[in-house]
């Protein structure tokens, strides 16, 4: 089996959460099972070795365990893209619609400096509004967003349509 088939397969589909009708598709079990953690993570880095970015940006709460790792094995910093009222010192915020109302995501002033080549990652793209912010908030920073990157892609949701239209590149690993 190839390592996109093992992600795949040991993803999680959790019916009917967190509401009726939604196909949760949980990444636990990727992390719980250190194989597959490695070789998860192992994708992403070999993705970026040679690309040499500044930064991983990881958006708040799943992509910070991907970023985080990431970016350790690339040796390189973490800044992480909180939900509002997480971050204590001053921030850039972004807000954007969801199904019903709106979320807000924040971003220190001092996370990134003006040119700096960032990798933006989420363990999930679905209608993609999650990660389009994290990009405006970099960019609102001065820095670039040379890749987003998700372990699953939703592309019935569109978002990955939207974000690759907004100029955004992505990487996803399962479909
Ligand atoms: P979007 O903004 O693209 O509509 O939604 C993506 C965001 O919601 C990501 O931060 C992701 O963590 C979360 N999300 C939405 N649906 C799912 C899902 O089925 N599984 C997981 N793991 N996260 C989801």
């Amino acid at each position: 089996m190839d390592d996109r088939d093992l992600i795949r397969q040991t993803l999680r589909t959790v019916p009917d959460w967190p509401v009726p009708g939604v196909q949760f598709r949980d990444i636990t079990p990727l992390l719980q099972n250190p194989r597959v953690f490695r070789v998860l993570i192992d994708q992403f880095v070999h993705r970026y070795f040679d690309a040499r970015p500044d930064a991983i940006a990881g958006i708040d709460a799943r992509g910070f365990i991907l970023g985080a790792v990431l970016a350790y094995e690339l040796n390189i910093g973490f800044v992480p893209i909180r939900k509002k009222g997480k971050l204590p010192f001053d921030t850039v915020e972004e807000s954007y619609a969801l199904e019903y109302g709106e979320a807000t995501v924040e971003l220190h002033t001092d996370a990134v400096k003006p040119g700096d080549r960032v990798v933006l990652v989420d363990d999930l793209i679905a209608t993609g509004g999650t990660m389009l912010a994290g990009k405006k908030l970099l960019e609102r920073l001065g820095a670039t967003v040379i890749e987003g990157a998700a372990i699953v892609d939703l592309p019935e949701l569109g978002g990955s349509t939207r974000l690759r239209a907004e100029g955004l590149a992505l990487h996803t690993l399962v479909s």
